[in-house]
């Protein structure tokens, strides 16, 4: 049995935040496919704006 890898979801994470930021051209395409826009109510949102509220949240966690 291969061993369990104990990293937990949050320090995964943050491990890979800055590299997340630093990726992210902000193109906001990803938030035209994103099917979960509609059921979060935030469906009228231009997608650059709203990926930059999500860089804003990983950034700041809030
Ligand atoms: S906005 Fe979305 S699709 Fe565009 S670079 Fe960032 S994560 Fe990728």
């Amino acid at each position: 049995m291969p061993p369990v890898d104990e990293t937990s979801f949050e320090t995964a994470l943050g491990e890979r935040v800055q590299d997340m930021l630093d990726g992210c051209t902000r193109c906001g395409k990803c938030a035209k496919v994103c099917p979960s826009l509609v059921p979060a109510g935030i469906s009228d949102a231009q997608p650059e704006d709203l990926i930059g509220g999500i860089l804003d949240l990983v950034r700041t966690g809030d």
